[in-house]
Formats: C-alpha cells, sequence, structure tokens
C-alpha cells in the first residue's frame, strides 16, 4: 500500500503512487455540507489533511474533518483541481457564490474573480497546500493578464485582511502596483489603500533601484519566481 509522504519541514509533499481506498468525511462551512474524499489524495497534497488524518483524537478516528470557516464553492474548486488539476476562479458556480458586496458597496465583476482568488489562495493557505497556492498566483496572473488590468483597490484591502504578508502571492499584487500601474490612478486611489500595502509598494521600489522597470514587471519574471519551492528539484519546469 503506497503511503502519502510526509516532511516535518512542512516541505510540498512530494506526489506518490496512490491507492484509493481509503476516504474521508470533509464537512463545509457553518452547514456542514459533506464531501467524501480519497484520504491519500488530499493527504499527499495537504500538510494540514496530513495531520487531521493522522492525529490521535477523536475526528481522526471517526474519519471526519470539519471546516466551517470554509466556503463549499471553494472547497468544491480544491477538489476540482486535486482530481483533474485543472482550477479556474472565472467557473461559473464559482462566480455566483461569490460574493457581490465590499462594505455594502455593489463590486464589479472582476473585482468579484480577484476577491474569489485571494479566498482561493487564503483557503489553500490555510490547508497548506503549497502546490495548489502556487496554482492560485499562476490564475491571478491569468486573469490580469487577460484583462489587462491590475486588481483593484477593494482587493487590496481584502487580500490585507487574509493573505500572508511575506507570500509569493502578496508580492505579486505589489508589484503589479509598483511597476504595472498608472502613476494619476494611484494618486487617486491614496484614501483607500491599507498602509502596509503602500508601505511594501515602497519597498518595493526602493529595491528595484538600479535595475530596468520591464524587468520588475511580473508579467516578465520567470513562471516560479512568486511560487514557493523548497528547492530547484521541486520547481515547476
Ligand atoms: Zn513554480
Amino acid at each position: 500500500m503506497a503511503s502519502s509522504s510526509s516532511d516535518p519541514e512542512g516541505r510540498p509533499a512530494k506526489r506518490t503512487k496512490l491507492d484509493y481506498l481509503e476516504d474521508i468525511t470533509v464537512l463545509v462551512g457553518p452547514d456542514e455540507k459533506r464531501y467524501v474524499v480519497h484520504k491519500n489524495l488530499v493527504c499527499d497534497n495537504s500538510s494540514f489533511f496530513r495531520a487531521a488524518c493522522n492525529g490521535d483524537w477523536k475526528e481522526t478516528k471517526e474519519k471526519v474533518v470539519r471546516l466551517p470557516e470554509v466556503d463549499p464553492d471553494i472547497f468544491a474548486n480544491y477538489l476540482g483541481w486535486i482530481y483533474t488539476g485543472e482550477l479556474d476562479v472565472r467557473d461559473a458556480s464559482s462566480v455566483a457564490s461569490a460574493p457581490k458586496y465590499h462594505d455594502n458597496m455593489p463590486v464589479k465583476e472582476q473585482t468579484v474573480l480577484e476577491i474569489r482568488t485571494v479566498d482561493t489562495y487564503a483557503f489553500g493557505d490555510m490547508v497548506q497546500d503549497v502546490r495548489f497556492c502556487n496554482t492560485v498566483v499562476d490564475e491571478l496572473k491569468r486573469l490580469v493578464e487577460d484583462t489587462k488590468s491590475i486588481p483593484a483597490m477593494s482587493s487590496v484591502e481584502h487580500l490585507y485582511e487574509r493573505v500572508h504578508r511575506k507570500s509569493g502571492f502578496m508580492r505579486l499584487w505589489v508589484d503589479y502596483y509598483a511597476f504595472d500601474h498608472k502613476p494619476d490612478q494611484f494618486a487617486r486611489e491614496e484614501a483607500g489603500l491599507p498602509a502596509s500595502f503602500v508601505f511594501d509598494i515602497a519597498h518595493a521600489c526602493i529595491k528595484r533601484q538600479g535595475t530596468p522597470l520591464a524587468s520588475q514587471k511580473p508579467f516578465n519574471r520567470p513562471k516560479c519566481f512568486y511560487h514557493k519551492h523548497i528547492d530547484d528539484s521541486d520547481k515547476c519546469v
């Protein structure tokens, strides 16, 4: 029987030969929507599920994991990615269930998608699935490049509430504002941007000293620049 790989340093698990003999139940959201998934598959991807499936507590014995704070549609997208390798935040069901208001104000469709991307990344971070987080980074780049529009200010506020400041996902957003934004538009947004975001933009600009602007733009960065990888052998290409 193949086993899921584990690493005390939290390295992303290498894919191993899997069996599909054992499953677990995941109850998602406040209404406990029920998903039955192959144990080895989720444990192979996620440090969180590895710990939940191998601990010495009641939930482990019952083979039930509860995620009351997670949106079931985001979890369903995660399962889709685990089983098929495909993720699309523009999936119709995903967008339909996304919040349409921010601070009681309606938000544009692209902003809905950006917020959805933030929540999807935050979920990947919570379940400690590094490969999934890298996929969400790529998804944001695809969204921005397709629409030719950097993330909106209201998405930035949402981002700073949910995502770790040192993550590659956060650095990507900072670089869009630092190196791909229009100065006059940025000036108009001054009042609405989180102070820590403005600081991070200033820091990115200072670090850029002496390097060509084009080389700093996210579009021109290598694929893995905003990814998390332990070493070269773990890189995407
Ligand atoms: Zn990579």
